[in-house]
């Protein structure tokens, strides 16, 4: 039916309106046309936001339109994207950001067009194209504002100064040192959201659950880092409910890495308790795994230079953490690693060996005392 020619010559007189749309107050009025009423206010503002950053144009060139510019001057045409042709039928006004299409006969703006090719609602096709027309976000922002947020917190609830203090950590400059705050739950959401960052994103970093909820409740929280950069969180459950929990993705190396590498010896723990009561005792080339199984970036970096390793994991009622010694021990040594066993009292951990009155005296013995 089109042959050639623009949209303006050929298109019925019914039809122009989407390319000349003279008696529109401009192309906000336009797009709400098609909206329901209760919908306009709740999202003009953020229709607006993404208009400015996504032209219609620039959104069918990234879905790989191809298009050669019509005899109109912002007119451009190409194969529709909506139905199945062989001649361009498919007309985009780049000053007006509209389209239509002579075959398939639908018109509109960018919002209508993702309706329409991506068989959205108005509602869901607005969150597609926040998303879409979003800048990219880097993670390690978006958790560098989390862990500010949560140590703020740390002072506002008192329940969690009270665990700290139980958990034998006391020390402010320790606290402000490893970064450690306090999720109460409810309220990181509505700061990270107030700040421009999408619900989307926060679930999938895993800050928000999958109702849509803060997924730290009540959670002392430790900021976990490589190379600078947060790229996990650690939420400590102040009671006694699912104890550990990270974020999804990958707890990266071993804890505060960076800051012992270069020592000749080394002191491991499991725990970041262990980790934190250590470093407040004044015992600062300790690292920590998180767990008593290291992944390979963390085994890696135990090796990646000669030194001797002090083993100091949980000497717990089930033998498990002493299993898990013995066995890492016994790889490193593969390795060309010298390790040393530290024995503590039985069904203790650092952490609760500093807590029940052990002191740096005490504990340096038992790192003289340590088994090859
Ligand atoms: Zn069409």
């Amino acid at each position: 039916m089109v042959e050639s020619g623009s949209a303006d010559l050929l298109a019925p007189a019914s039809l122009k309106k989407f390319l000349h749309p003279p008696s529109l107050p401009g192309n906000a009025g336009h797009l709400l046309l098609r909206s329901p009423p209760e919908a306009k206010q709740a999202v003009g503002k953020d229709l607006e936001k993404f208009k400015q950053r996504l032209s219609l144009l620039d959104y069918l060139q990234q879905q790989n339109w191809v298009a050669r510019p019509a005899s109109h001057g912002h007119e451009f045409v190409g194969l529709c994207p909506l139905h199945q042709e062989i001649r361009p039928s498919f007309y985009v006004n780049a000053r007006k950001n509209l389209f239509y299409c002579h075959g398939c006969g639908q018109g509109g703006d960018l919002l209508r067009f993702v309706q329409l090719s991506r068989h959205l609602s108005f509602r869901q096709s607005l969150a597609y194209l926040e998303q879409q027309s979003a800048p990219p976000t880097d993670p390690a922002d978006v958790l560098e504002q989390a862990a500010t947020f949560y140590q703020q917190q740390l002072d506002r609830y008192p329940e969690a100064r009270c665990y700290l203090k139980q958990r034998g950590l006391h020390d402010p400059a320790l606290i402000r040192e490893l970064r450690i705050g306090y999720a109460p739950g409810g309220n990181l959401r509505r700061h990270l959201t107030a700040q421009g960052y999408s619900f989307d994103l926060l679930q999938r970093l895993g800050l928000l659950n999958s109702q849509g909820h803060d997924a730290f409740y009540r959670r002392v929280v430790f900021p976990c880092s490589l190379g600078g950069r947060i790229i996990n969180l650690y939420g400590r459950n102040i009671a006694a409910a699912f104890a550990h929990r990270f974020l999804p993705g990958p707890k990266g190396g071993l804890y505060s890495w960076e800051q012992v590498q270069h020592c000749s010896e080394v002191i491991l723990v499991e725990g970041l308790f262990d980790y934190a009561v250590l470093w407040q005792a004044g015992f600062r080339h300790v690292t920590c795994s998180l767990g008593t199984h290291l992944n390979a970036c963390q085994f890696q970096q135990l090796c990646d230079h000669p030194r001797t390793i002090y083993l100091t994991f949980d000497v717990d009622a089930n033998g498990s953490g002493q299993q898990a010694s013995q066995q890492l021990a016994h790889r490193l040594q593969a390795q060309g690693i010298a390790t040393r066993r530290v024995l503590l009292p039985d069904g203790q951990d650092p952490n609760s060996f500093f807590v029940q009155g052990g002191d740096a005296q005490q504990f340096r013995s038992l790192l003289e005392a340590a088994q090859p």
